[in-house]
């Protein structure tokens, strides 16, 4: 397939665009890199310097089977307070994208959304049909989306898949995490193990067995497979919706113990006050989509992914 990756030099994007190049497809990248790197991009992907809203002149260059449609601001503190950007970004982006898609008789996306449209959960593991209360305008723009793409598959007859990640991590093939400002718990927690600094804990206080935060962590590689999986088996005139998780949850606590075995560095922590709109528990049920779309993580180990996480730190440290 030729294959257009929107956001393909972000963490996740870039993954996404290895393994379809790795898959044998043909893949070009779009980015305006705002917080993606040129240097993700994989050589043997076509590379656009755009914006998704722009996205009509790269469509109509070239012949695309599909679209992975990752290109998306995703700080959930600062959609707190510019909810305007993540309206223009993502909401508006995306619909832009879908009437570029038409015109163009593109007819299959697949999208990154989020665990963030779930909200406070009511019970974990959580699935799909789990009530969708959005807590930031993050997680309410990446549900605006999804809501877009049911009704684009309704009316229009597009094959569409949400992917909903919960916590992904790890590295792949010399790929990682590299936001600025990083706001997620392994690489800060790597770096304070670098740094010799305490890393902080956002609430020691939570109904969990330890106080802390429960996620589910997902490697990188798994969700990029998932992508794959997503596009061959997208259906016309269908929106399908999958969770992408291990099922499995990990304290903040349990995750800073994995650093301090994956590392061998000492690291001290520091309990600080809960960060606004953390839920305590979020935990997937992917059984959606190890059903429907043979899915199967293939590196559930929390270790392993602080230990690939790590290997990428190490390898940007030199
Ligand atoms: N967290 C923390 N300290 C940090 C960063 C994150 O205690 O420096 C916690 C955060 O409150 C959440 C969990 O770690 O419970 C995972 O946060 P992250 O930002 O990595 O992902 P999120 O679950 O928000 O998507």
């Amino acid at each position: 397939m030729k294959v257009l990756v929107t956001g393909g030099a972000g963490y996740i994007g870039s993954v996404v665009a290895t393994r379809l190049l790795e898959a044998g497809h043909e893949v070009t990248v779009i980015d305006d890199l705002s917080t993606g790197h040129r240097d993700a991009v994989p050589d043997d992907a076509q590379f656009v310097l755009d914006k998704v809203q722009q996205v009509s002149s790269t469509l109509g260059r070239r012949a695309f089977d599909g679209v992975v449609h990752l290109a998306a601001s995703s700080l959930v503190a600062e959609s707190i307070t510019d909810p305007q950007k993540y309206e223009t970004n993502n909401v508006a982006g995306t619909r832009h994208l879908l009437e570029a898609l038409r015109t163009t008789g593109i007819s299959r996306i697949v999208f990154s959304s989020s665990a963030a449209v779930y909200g406070e959960p009511s019970w974990v593991p959580i699935e799909e049909d789990a009530p969708t209360v959005p807590l930031n305008p993050y997680g309410a723009s990446k549900l605006a989306v999804d809501q877009m793409l049911d009704e684009e598959a309704s009316r229009h007859g597009i094959a569409a898949v949400s992917l909903r990640y919960f916590n992904v991590a790890g590295s792949y093939a010399s790929l990682g995490e590299r936001h600025d400002p990083e706001t997620h718990l392994i690489p800060l927690t790597l770096r304070a193990a670098l740094d010799g600094r305490p890393v902080d804990i956002f609430g020691g206080d939570y109904p969990t067995p330890d106080g802390t935060c429960i996620r589910d962590y997902i490697h990188v590689a798994d969700i990029a497979d998932a992508h794959l999986l997503a596009l061959g088996a997208a259906s016309p005139g269908t929106w399908r919706v999958y969770n992408l998780g291990n099922g499995e949850g990990f304290s903040v606590r349990q995750v800073i113990a994995a650093a301090r075995r994956v590392t061998g560095l000492q690291l001290t922590e520091r309990v600080t006050a809960r960060r606004a709109g953390d839920p305590a528990v979020l935990v997937a049920s992917s059984e959606r989509a190890r059903r429907d779309l043979d899915w199967a993580p293939r590196r559930p180990e929390l270790d392993e992914m602080v230990d690939d996480a790590w290997n990428f730190v190490q390898r940007r440290q030199r």
